[in-house]
């Protein structure tokens, strides 16, 4: 029996059958199969989600053998995909083709259906998350049926491309990219209140924006990035002087990106021995802050590949909860969540992160019908941890917040219901796609209470 775990092992399951078809027959012969003898099945793609979303304790599809590219049409800027392709190999292939994703999280392990699923998104307040980027998908369903959905199917639009798993097995994705482009990348450290007060200007000024700070110190890095003709740097990195010295003894080699190669090894021994040490003895926690953010949170200017610029080094392992509130609220909520860390004296160990999202017309977006500040409160294992995410999350949702659902959150459908004006048309449409229930999982039970 094979056992299933996130990215961040927190969630592991027993599945009682792991299912790797190469072709939409075999996804179509595991659902019939799945039909007559009453099983629930769950598509996982990378397993990155933080949250349950792709647990089962039934059987487990994953596309990781459906990853090619089927057709990528230059002239428009469209590209279609099978859907468990991985985000970094669509990169790849785009760069090859001249194209590129118009905006990107911070990392691309994920596959193409399970970043939609959920609702992935990266920075910048005209941009939306990438399900806003579909143009089309193929759902296979619970019955059997092939649906080819598009714009013209405006429900089935508005649900399947952010659809948590719940409506059935996408199989292949079009998605609109743009021409490559090079990233200008401006990171600036502030004094925090300075850093709360210059954001929304920022936001309007720049394509892309995001806030980092990092509780019990006062200085918070805004980084904005603009597309630009100029040639790439070879800039400075994340990890400032210390990256510097990790480079010069890894030393180089050709098609290495030492600054990358630089960054995973500090964030997977430095940064996560400082995160075991600050769990064993919480009362560090902010000292150790205080010198990750000197070190780590440098001015920096550089030009690279979009997606070079957007994506991180994979960083170590920790938990993330994160909401969507109205875009004009960011500064006054973050500085409400800091002084909520110091009122209750939590050590928190990881950085909080504020990014933007256009509004969109996607029924379970944290976007849906407004611009959206994305509110991030991240924590590696520390005894805290669930004490700062429980109370995060009730002043995230004093603002109307509704959950990352790639993330950790508490709510449930009552809450739920509150804050997403459409989570009882999208559950009357997964009563009509999966009336028996076939793609469910704890994880779905407790968003729509059924
Ligand atoms: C280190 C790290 C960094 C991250 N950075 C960001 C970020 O910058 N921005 C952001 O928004 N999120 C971020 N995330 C969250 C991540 O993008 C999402 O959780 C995403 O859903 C993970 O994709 P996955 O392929 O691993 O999907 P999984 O976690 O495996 O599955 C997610 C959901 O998609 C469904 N699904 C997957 N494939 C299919 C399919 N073919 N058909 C139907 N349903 C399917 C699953 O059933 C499940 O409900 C990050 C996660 C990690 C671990």
């Amino acid at each position: 029996m094979k056992e299933f775990a996130n990215w961040s092992g927190v969630h592991r399951r027993r599945v009682e059958g792991w299912h790797q078809p190469s072709s939409e027959e075999e996804v179509a012969t595991i659902l019939d199969r799945a039909r007559r003898s009453g099983q629930v099945v769950k598509v996982v793609g990378a397993g990155h989600s933080w949250s349950a979303a792709a647990c089962t304790q039934g059987h487990a599809i994953n596309l990781d053998r459906m990853d090619r590219v089927l057709e990528v049409d230059r002239a428009r800027c469209r590209v279609r995909v099978e859907a468990g392709m991985r985000l970094r190999d669509l990169n790849a292939r785009l760069a090859r083709e001249g194209l590129a994703m118009r905006n990107l999280g911070s990392i691309s392990e994920q596959s193409v259906a399970g970043a939609i699923s959920t609702g992935t998104h990266g920075t910048g307040a005209s941009f939306g998350c990438l399900s806003t980027l579909v143009r089309g998908l193929t759902l296979m369903t619970a019955a059997g049926e092939r649906l080819e959905i598009t714009a013209r199917d405006e429900e089935l639009f508005a649900a399947a491309r952010l659809g948590l798993g719940a409506l059935g097995v996408v199989t292949e994705v079009e998605l609109e990219c743009e021409p490559a482009f090079q990233l200008a990348e401006e990171a600036v450290g502030l004094p925090f209140e300075e850093a709360a007060d210059a954001l929304l200007d920022k936001v309007e000024r720049h394509e892309h924006v995001k806030l980092w700070w990092l509780p019990h110190t006062d200085r918070a890095m805004i980084y904005a990035w603009d597309r630009t003709d100029a040639p790439a740097t070879a800039g400075p990195g994340q990890g400032g002087a210390l990256r510097g010295l990790v480079e010069r003894a890894v030393g180089g080699g050709e098609g290495v990106d030492l600054g990358r190669v630089a960054d995973t090894w500090i964030n997977a021994n430095v940064f996560d021995g400082l995160l075991r040490l600050g769990a064993r003895t919480p009362a560090l926690i902010p000292r150790i802050n205080q010198m990750i953010s000197e070190v780590y949170f440098v001015d920096r200017r550089r030009v690279g590949r979009s997606d070079a610029v957007f994506n991180l080094a994979m960083p170590p392992v920790h938990r993330e909860l994160e909401y969507g509130i109205p875009l004009e609220a960011a500064p006054e909520a973050l500085r409400r969540l800091k002084a909520l860390i110091d009122r209750r004296g939590l050590r928190v160990n990881f950085i909080v992160e504020v990014r933007f999202m256009a509004a969109d017309d996607l029924w379970l977006s944290p976007g849906y019908g407004r611009a959206s500040c994305q509110l991030g409160a991240y924590m590696a294992e520390a005894p805290d941890l669930l004490a700062y995410f429980t109370l995060t999350e009730s002043l995230f949702l004093e603002y109307g917040g509704r959950p990352h659902w790639g993330k950790e959150f508490f709510a449930s459908h009552p809450v739920l219901r509150q804050a997403l004006p459409r989570l009882d048309d999208f559950a009357a449409l997964r009563r009509r796609l999966d009336p028996h229930g076939r793609f469910n999982n704890a994880f779905l039970r407790r968003v729509f209470g059924a």
